[in-house]
């Protein structure tokens, strides 16, 4: 791989041997890659540039294997009210984690990028629910990512009343076609799903939602994500447990 100069976020680090610290880049021009930073912790004016979540330019020497180097970073932000925030930080791994495991290594999707700095953002400097920033995130994310749910109206008879949403099917249905497998929705969910879905990218926080409805949109969302993803997160078992302390 030859050298490259690109915008990224660290979005997963791991300390190892004298100081070094191997670290997974989500780059826009490259999407998601593995890097290293040699005396990573030896560097202590550069420390705080390779933390999980430091967004900035990244200069990458290429290698023969998939790993590359870190030759330098400059940061442009490091999200530090999130890490030093034990409930935020651990929405970030989760969110880093369902990233990595929609778009793998080497994928290059600025749109969905954009998404996660915009959810970052909110959580570090903008006075919204960790709630509701993981709902929105996951909802997002898997619409940006190709598993968009069809909600406009009752897969069936085309009515426009959806009271179910069936998440295997990514799809809504009226009370009188309502499938099996389909879950209840309220009509404010419904509201918000299609809001948070079908909405520009940088309007996707500008909504109201009470603790309830928020509690809901996350019991739909985190199951929409573990289904089509087809994994479960132990990422997201860590934030449940801190977020009910
Ligand atoms: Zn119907």
């Amino acid at each position: 791989m030859a050298n490259i100069e690109t915008k990224g976020v660290i979005i997963k680090q791991n300390d190892y041997g004298e100081g070094h610290r191997m670290l997974h880049v989500f780059t826009q021009s490259r999407g998601i890659i593995k890097a290293v930073r040699y005396n990573a912790k030896r560097m202590r004016s550069k420390a705080a540039s390779s933390q999980f979540l430091s967004y900035g330019d990244f200069e990458l020497r290429g290698s023969s294997g998939d790993v590359m180097t870190v030759h330098s970073m400059e940061t442009i932000d490091s999200f530090m009210p999130v890490s030093e925030n034990i409930k935020k930080l651990a929405l970030g791994n989760y969110m880093a984690d369902i990233t990595y495991a929609l778009l793998g290594a080497n994928n290059p999707d600025e749109r969905i990028l954009k998404i996660f700095l915009n959810a970052l953002y909110a959580l570090a400097y903008r006075n919204e629910s960790e709630g509701k920033v993981k709902t929105v995130y996951e909802l997002k994310l898997m619409s940006a990512g190709g598993y968009m749910p069809l909600l406009d109206r009752c897969a069936v008879c085309g009515s426009g009343e959806a009271a179910a949403f069936d998440i295997e099917k990514g799809a809504v249905f009226c009370k009188e076609c309502k499938s099996a497998g389909a879950i209840s929705i309220s009509a404010g969910a419904y509201r918000a799903l299609r809001y948070i879905t079908g909405c520009e990218d940088k309007r996707m926080l500008a909504f109201r939602a009470d603790a309830a409805l928020i509690s809901e949109l996350n019991r739909i969302s985190e199951k929409y994500v573990s289904t089509h993803l087809d994994k479960g997160f132990k990422s997201l078992e860590y934030y449940r447990s801190v977020a009910e302390m």
